[in-house]
């Protein structure tokens, strides 16, 4: 089995674990990502324990300790007066109970550290300016075609290509995912241009009818993050990096606490973006012709629960397990599809549902105890390291 040809099509975090989780369990896969370099735009990741734990498996526990922050607690907060509805220890108290931290970190220094340790362990495992088109079986395996014409021969395709995945149009057809109503704006803000009260507590989340604003720290406590969440219909441009003004985020928060109006204040004019929310409904077969899918490719969700790149991870520690158990392709592509996909849909569905606790219609009346959310969904007690597969 070591020597099967793996071909990973995207290096974002979901492509990128798969690939460490695969060279940990002996094999040598490849990943094609389009872009010609490799980079992660955004802001802050919330890393779950769930997600730790995977992360800590495919070797980045001194990473995560040096470059990623644990949050104190997090907030839950009413948007005009600031009043701290709930609050939710942080601390130790995650890795005591789950056997791993809560952190929060910038994007781009985790899209980093994943690959930089994938080519740690094999410098010839990425290859860039690659967008993968279509794929065919041939006698021998699978054959990929990418756009600038090359074609590869593999043994078996791990999508990893993100919402709009080709890989999952060239396995199921075309099928565009949904405007789910739902537009973000997201900044980052230098800690150092505000007073301590804006981000006091540090992380945290005001609600409001049909909008929240969520912030925490990044970067040694540096610089916060911010990601404002409008309902909105009509607009739905995708990307992560189209620009938007201070000006449309205070026609939208102008009403709010002086804190936020703070925050979006102090936002760099040319570091402010927006973009529009899709998702998918669950996907009944992840696995056909010994191509399957995983992360965005397989299960986008609503990000308010914060868990989508956490199933991508684990998504990419459990396939390399499944690989390491199984005695053939088939098997190992099973035991995977097995593992994950009721989890993963699972949590897509309950990211609709954690949209309307945190846009809540009577924020005065915010009852934790009415709710369910991602740790009391029982969602951080999940080791993507040791569970069977
Ligand atoms: C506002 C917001 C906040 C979020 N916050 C959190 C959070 O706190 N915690 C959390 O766990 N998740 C969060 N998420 C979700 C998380 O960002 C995504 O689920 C995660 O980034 C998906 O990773 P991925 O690797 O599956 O896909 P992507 O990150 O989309 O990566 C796909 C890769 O494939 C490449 N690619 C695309 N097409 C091709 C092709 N044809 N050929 C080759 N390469 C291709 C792309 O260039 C890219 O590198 C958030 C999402 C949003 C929108």
């Amino acid at each position: 089995m070591e020597d099967v040809r793996i071909a990973i099509i995207g290096a974002g975090m979901a492509g990128l674990t798969s690939a460490l989780s695969l060279q940990k369990n002996g094999f040598k896969p490849i990943v094609y990502e389009l872009a010609p370099e490799l980079g992660e735009v955004g802001a802050g990741l919330t890393i779950s324990p769930n997600s730790t734990l995977g992360l800590e498996y495919v070797g980045l526990a001194d990473g995560l300790s040096k470059r990623a922050n644990i949050p104190l607690s997090q907030a839950i907060m009413h948007y005009q007066t600031g009043e701290i509805l709930v609050e939710t220890e942080r601390g130790d108290l995650p890795k005591q109970k789950y056997g791993a931290h809560y952190y929060q970190i910038h994007r781009a220094d985790l899209h980093e550290m994943l690959s930089d340790a994938a080519q740690a362990n094999d410098p010839d495992c990425m290859v860039l300016d690659h967008a993968f088109t279509n794929y065919r079986k041939t006698d021998d395996g699978i054959e990929i075609t990418f756009a600038n014409g090359n074609t590869v021969p593999c043994d078996v395709v791990i999508g990893a290509d993100g919402i709009r995945s080709a890989v999952r149009e060239s396995m199921f057809g075309p099928e565009d995912p949904k405007f789910t109503g739902n537009v973000a704006y997201r900044g980052l803000v230098n800690k150092g241009d505000l007073s301590n009260d804006v981000v006091t507590p540090a992380s945290g989340v005001a609600i409001a009818p049909r909008k929240a604003f969520t912030r925490y720290l990044v970067r040694d406590g540096e610089v916060i993050n911010f990601v404002a969440f409008v309902r909105r219909d009509g607009w739905n441009e995708e990307g992560w990096s189209i620009p938007a003004t201070t000006e449309e985020l205070l026609e939208e928060f102008g009403d709010w606490h002086p804190r936020i109006r703070a925050l979006i204040e102090a936002a760099p004019k040319d570091k402010v973006f927006k973009w529009a929310l899709y998702d998918r409904d669950p996907l009944e077969q992840w696995t056909k012709d010994r191509v399957t899918l995983l992360g965005d490719a397989a299960h986008p969700m609503l990000p308010f629960m914060g868990m989508g790149a956490a199933m991508g991870i684990e998504d990419g520690v459990v396939l390399g397990r499944a690989f390491a158990a199984a005695d053939s392709i088939d098997n190992a592509l099973e035991r995977y599809e097995a593992a994950r996909k009721e989890r993963a849909n699972f949590v897509l569905l309950r990211s609709r549902v954690a949209r309307d606790r945190l846009q809540s219609d009577n924020p005065e009346q915010y009852d934790d105890s009415k709710h369910k959310n991602e740790e009391s969904l029982g969602l951080f007690d999940y080791n993507p390291g040791t569970v069977p597969v």
